[in-house]
């Protein structure tokens, strides 16, 4: 059932396909599966946006996929994608159409589960779909249960290449056209069922400009206190995602908005609170900085970003009164317990913490407030990301644009003396 009324011009730009993901598309069709082009990929077509992956649905099963498809792999456990690999490092992810678990509760008729056997996946699902039942992630649905299964009305869009039409379960055309994100079915519900869509939302509404459907706004101030119960790599991915889209400023600010950064990236909800204002006008400077940068196209790592946002906390360690300065923390101490909490609370990699603990120390023998042997540091495998992390300081604060030339002139910078904790020891 096309939603779309014969006649209608086309609204996706045939030509703005991607050839591959077409052979993949026409291969299913020809072993006589259902494959349609969805998610992320429509939605931007129909914006006029140029899309980052193009992602299918289909109503073949992993299996049958890995059959068609030589250059193919099965990845996930719970959750079997095919990653269909094409020169230059190129991936299709294929997908198999799935329903929504819950939905799957209240109706009646046994669901089709995948059995997870390696092979035959067409074997004995019957047997098996008890104990898989208990896990309740991995249930097989039709085209349209796999729309509605989809965060918001925008992601629920598949597009028939055969037809040259888009198939609209959700009426995902009409949130398109009037620029809204809006969840498919009830907010409340769908913002509960799992509160990282919060997250989701704010990032498409930043990286898209769209409004977020005042239902759908309501429901996820409501989901922030369910989002602890998130899988923290869930929550740490989907936050890093904002970072490098570049949207860490305007996201940022919603989710502080809604509360959420304590859990989120609890230190930077610490420092707000102890800050007030002048703390967040310093820390969104710092973000909206970044973000210029991301735009600029430069690829940054995840140790890079969180060090050019974690910078003005970083160089505000909390200073304690005392005479004994062994007392005193360290600017190094403090910059290696801002990150052990973020290990801790947020799930941070060790290997990025480590890195960026590396790159917030180095900042201080960049401005010129610590002095090193600066032959052995320029020659660091670290100094050129330490580098970037300082431009976007001085891009942010204005200060120390003399350190940063005479670094880039290979100089040495004017020795600048110490604000805020003091060194004891380091
Ligand atoms: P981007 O272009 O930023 O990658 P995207 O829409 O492709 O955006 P992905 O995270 O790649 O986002 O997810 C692909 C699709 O999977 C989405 O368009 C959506 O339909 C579905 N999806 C992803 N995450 C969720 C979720 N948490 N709940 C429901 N559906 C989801
Ligand atoms: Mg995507």
């Amino acid at each position: 059932s096309h939603a779309t009324p014969s006649g209608r011009p086309a609204e996706i730009d045939p030509d703005k396909l991607d050839p591959d993901a077409l052979k993949v598309i026409h291969r299913l069709l020809s072993h006589g599966h259902q494959a349609y082009l969805v998610g992320g990929c429509v939605r931007d077509l129909m914006l006029g946006r140029k899309p980052k992956d193009f992602d299918i649905a289909t109503s073949a099963h992993p299996g049958e996929v890995r059959a068609i498809f030589r250059n193919c792999r099965l990845i996930g456990r719970r959750f079997r994608l095919a990653h269909i690999y094409f020169k230059g490092g190129k991936i299709i992810e294929v997908s198999t159409f799935r329903a929504n678990p819950t939905e799957l509760d209240a109706a009646n008729g046994a669901p089709e589960v995948e059995t997870g056997a390696e092979n035959g996946e067409e074997g004995n699902e019957a047997e098996e779909s008890q104990d898989l039942l208990i896990t309740h992630d991995n249930v097989f649905g039709t085209a349209e249960q796999d729309a509605r299964r989809r965060d918001f009305t925008m992601n629920g869009l598949f597009y028939d290449v055969a037809e040259g039409q888009v198939i609209d379960y959700v009426r995902g055309r009409r949130d398109i056209d009037e620029r809204y994100i809006r969840t498919i079915g009830d907010p409340e519900i769908r913002m509960r069922e799992d509160p990282v869509r919060i997250l989701r939302a704010v990032r498409f509404a930043a990286k898209l400009g769209l409004d977020i459907e005042s239902r759908t706004y309501a429901a996820m101030e409501g989901a922030v206190e369910d989002l602890p119960r998130c899988a923290p790599a869930r929550l740490l991915e989907e936050t890093f995602r904002l970072i490098r889209g570049g949207v860490a400023a305007p996201t940022l600010r919603l989710l502080s908005a809604l509360d959420a950064l304590k859990v989120l990236l609890p230190p930077v909800a610490a420092y707000f609170k102890e800050h007030g204002r002048r703390g967040q006008d310093t820390f969104y400077a710092y973000a909206e900085a970044l973000d210029r940068r991301v735009a600029s196209g430069e690829p940054l790592d995840d140790a890079i970003l969180l060090a050019a946002l974690l910078v003005p906390i970083a160089q505000t360690a909390p200073v304690v009164e005392s005479q004994d300065p062994a007392e005193r923390p360290s600017v190094a101490q403090a910059i290696e317990d801002l990150l052990a909490e973020f290990v801790q609370s947020a799930r941070l990699p060790r290997r990025i913490a480590e890195r960026c603990r590396l790159l917030l120390i180095s900042q201080r023998t960049l401005t010129g407030e610590r002095r090193r042997r600066t032959g052995a540091f320029r020659r660091h495998p670290l100094f050129n990301d330490a580098l970037i992390v300082f431009e976007i300081s001085v891009e942010a604060t204005g200060k120390y644009r003399e350190a940063l030339e005479a670094w880039k002139r290979g100089e040495l910078p004017p020795l600048k003396p110490s604000e805020g904790a003091t060194e004891a020891g380091g």
